[in-house]
């Protein structure tokens, strides 16, 4: 999933080719002909479960022109944004992604939590302004604040959206996994649900409720929710033509508790606590389903979060493809 995901699909829905080693040690090379069901299972279901992926032949397109946005209110209209924000950006033209954030930092109070929509678009700054337009309207005030950018090619573009804005590639890497690597761990614990409905006012009260109790609890990091938009090509994909069963999805849901290297393990129970109390709190307004490449450990039901109604067809390619369950891991299939 990725910020031009509602125009071109998902990466799983490029993919042409996979090579895969089974554990049997054979050779596959599935696509739509050969080896369907390791093809069909690789896109959605991937990760561990049906061998090891030695190569990918992916369909691309020509790099587009692209604009990236960010607009943040007052936290005063948290409410208001989230409103506004599930309306426009799900049904927006395909060319337009964008993600909401509404996150707490208690260690800069008694500064406000931010509540913040940036994204991407596909086109110059004038048309992107044009459909951001759209969501100010849906919002109903106006924004504190509100930029756009054109970069300079889909390479400035991606790294911007890493938060490499100042880097260049070999830079924007840990120093783990490459010798000019600058960056640096931010351990969070993350949980995720899909919207297939908009949050019911008694939800938008349930998000804003925890990223208030956040703020105010100073033993505690960074915590929040952030909503990416779903929709477009994604959506267009019937539900069982890949293994990626989530194609009614208006949004997914991140909830994240981050903390500190070296923080005690009472501190980071702390955060956790939070977060699955909120994630309580939240189950009743939201669908039930999860994105399996958040992967949450202290979800219950992740087999059928993850999978839904994909799972039985799964379980069996798996069985046949790994019968002596060889690849293994605690949510493998
Ligand atoms: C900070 C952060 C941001 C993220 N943002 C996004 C996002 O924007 N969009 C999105 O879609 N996801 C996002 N993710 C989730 C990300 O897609 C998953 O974590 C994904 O599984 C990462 O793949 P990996 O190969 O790097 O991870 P790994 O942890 O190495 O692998 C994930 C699983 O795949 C298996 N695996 C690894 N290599 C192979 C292989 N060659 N063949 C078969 N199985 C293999 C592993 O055993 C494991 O089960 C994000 C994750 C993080 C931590």
């Amino acid at each position: 999933m990725g910020v031009l995901g509602r125009s071109y699909g998902l990466t799983a829905d490029r993919l042409q080719q996979v090579e895969l080693v089974t554990a049997d040690g054979t050779v596959h090379r599935a696509d739509a002909e050969t080896d369907r069901d390791l093809f069909w299972a690789s896109r959605g279901g991937g990760g561990g479960n049906f061998g090891v992926a030695t190569s990918f032949t992916v369909s691309t397109v020509a790099a587009p022109p692209l604009t990236t946005f960010a607009l943040s209110w007052p936290w005063a209209a948290a409410a208001d944004v989230l409103a506004g924000w599930q309306q426009w950006a799900p049904p927006a033209p395909d060319e337009i992604w964008s993600t909401l954030l509404l996150l707490a930092h208690p260690a800069r109070a008694p500064q406000e939590p931010v509540v913040r929509v940036s994204g991407v678009c596909i086109g110059g700054l004038q048309h992107a302004a044009s459909l951001v337009d759209g969501l100010v309207r849906a919002v109903g005030s106006r924004p504190s604040a509100r930029s756009s950018s054109a970069p300079d090619g889909i390479l400035a573009a991606m790294l911007l959206e890493a938060g490499c804005s100042t880097l260049d590639v070999d830079a924007c890497r840990l120093p783990t996994h490459g010798p000019r690597g600058v960056l640096q761990r931010k351990p969070l614990i993350g949980a995720s649900d899909y919207l297939t409905q908009p949050l019911a006012p008694a939800g938008i009260e349930v998000v804003v409720d925890f990223v208030n109790q956040r703020q105010a609890d100073p033993a505690v990091g960074e915590g929040g929710a952030q909503f990416d938009a779903y929709g477009g090509a994604i959506n267009r994909v019937p539900s069982a033509d890949t293994a990626f069963v989530h194609r009614q999805a208006l949004a997914s849901v991140q909830r994240t508790s981050s903390f500190q290297p070296g923080d005690t393990a009472a501190t980071i129970e702390r955060g956790r606590h939070w977060l699955n109390e909120f994630t309580a709190a939240l189950r009743p307004y939201v669908s039930g389903e999860s994105y399996q490449n958040y992967v949450d450990p202290d979800l219950a039901n992740w087999a059928q979060a993850y999978y839904g109604d994909n799972l039985p067809r799964l379980r069996a390619i798996r069985a046949a493809a790994d019968p002596d369950r060889l690849f293994s891991f605690p949510q493998a299939l």
